[in-house]
């Protein structure tokens, strides 16, 4: 749960002193964001592009954090990057989505992090692996790392859509399940790959109670050297951020708390009905299974199946129930209904 809003800002990468020190001082009197952001190494897919001026940018970041009052942040990839990130004072760091994909190098990271009093950032890995982000937050956590968020920031899409990273919303959703007291930030950046996107993409993570958001920005987005067309000017994030609708997680009304509980009485009861319901239709479907076996048929019947979508899909009111929805709830059982044929027919 959240008792502050976290907000990261800063350019996707250091480029110069000058840039920096230009989109400190726009947004220290503008938004006075929690942590100033800037990548001095960054992680390139592929060479060839602006890969960061490296450690000279941990000089210029250090003085804004002096100048500004600002506590700063970067990208740590490996342990040499952790120990001249603490040398310089710094005292937070995140671990980006390629590196937290590989546990050697976060288990690298962890060692190299001898001081306990630091703030780490742990953003999810690149692909929608919820065990990867898991397993790096727990060896951050098991090595007594005081303070470790979590940074949601997308996951690679595989087919082509609006957004550079697709959210699955679900995947935080259920990182906050499994550590129930960490602190879950939103990068929309990330995610929206365009600036277009960032206030609905805010919007959204605010209402799933994330705590914070980390928005890349640059006095001129148009002249950045990494990520252009997602970074916004300071001002244009004072103004996103006055335009964003926070919400609280629990009300103190006794109507609502009256309400909500006889609602929710009513869907527990449909939960368990669904549950019995779908225990019924298993074992008839392993019914048809041992009959199929003993005629030996294909457990495949594609006519069948054509018509319990079409029939389904067809019954159901889109008013209610969304086509795209009920056909993947068909798919999952059917999914199943097939996979326990499977077995039955393995069986001997
Ligand atoms: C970044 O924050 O600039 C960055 C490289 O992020 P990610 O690791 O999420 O791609
Ligand atoms: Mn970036």
């Amino acid at each position: 749960m959240c008792d502050d809003f976290t907000i990261i800002s800063g350019p996707c990468s250091a480029e110069s002193e000058e840039q920096l020190i230009k989109t400190a001082s726009e947004l220290k009197t503008l938004v006075n964001p929690s942590y100033f952001r800037a990548g001095v190494w960054k992680p390139r897919t592929r060479p060839g592009s602006f890969e960061g001026v490296g450690s000279k940018g941990l000089v210029w970041l250090k003085r804004i954090q002096k100048e500004f009052d600002m506590p700063v942040i970067t990208e740590a990839g490996c342990a040499s990057h952790v120990e001249k990130i603490l040398k310089h004072d710094i005292r937070s760091f995140w671990i980006g989505a390629r590196t937290v994909a590989n546990p050697f190098s976060v288990q690298e990271i962890v060692n190299a992090s001898d001081e306990k009093d630091i703030t780490v950032f742990v953003k999810n890995p690149v692909h929608p692996d919820i065990e990867l982000w898991t397993g790096a937050i727990e060896r951050f956590m098991a090595a007594g790392i005081k303070n470790v968020y979590a940074i949601h920031r997308g996951f690679y899409p595989y087919e082509k859509t609006h957004l550079r990273n697709i959210p699955r919303w679900e995947i935080p959703i259920e990182l906050a399940r499994r550590f129930p007291g960490i602190k879950i930030i939103c990068d929309p950046s990330h995610i929206a790959g365009k600036v277009e996107f960032l206030q609905e993409i805010s919007q959204r993570s605010i209402d799933l109670n994330m705590c914070g958001i980390m928005i890349e920005s640059h006095f001129n987005p148009v002249q950045a050297l990494s990520d252009k067309d997602q970074q916004i000017t300071p001002a244009a994030l004072k103004e996103m951020l006055a335009k964003l609708s926070f919400r609280s997680v629990k009300v103190d009304s006794n109507d609502y708390r009256s309400k909500l509980s006889d609602i929710r009485e009513k869907i527990d009861v449909i939960d368990y009905q669904l549950i019995d319901m779908l225990e019924h239709r298993f074992r008839l479907v392993d019914e048809i299974g041992n009959l199929k076996k003993s005629h030996n048929v294909t457990i495949l019947q594609l006519e069948r199946w054509k018509s319990i979508v079409e029939s389904r899909l067809n019954y159901a009111n889109p008013d209610n129930i969304s086509r795209e929805f009920l056909l993947r709830i068909l798919q999952m059982i059917h999914k199943e209904s097939i996979q326990r044929q499977n077995d039955l027919f393995e069986k001997d």
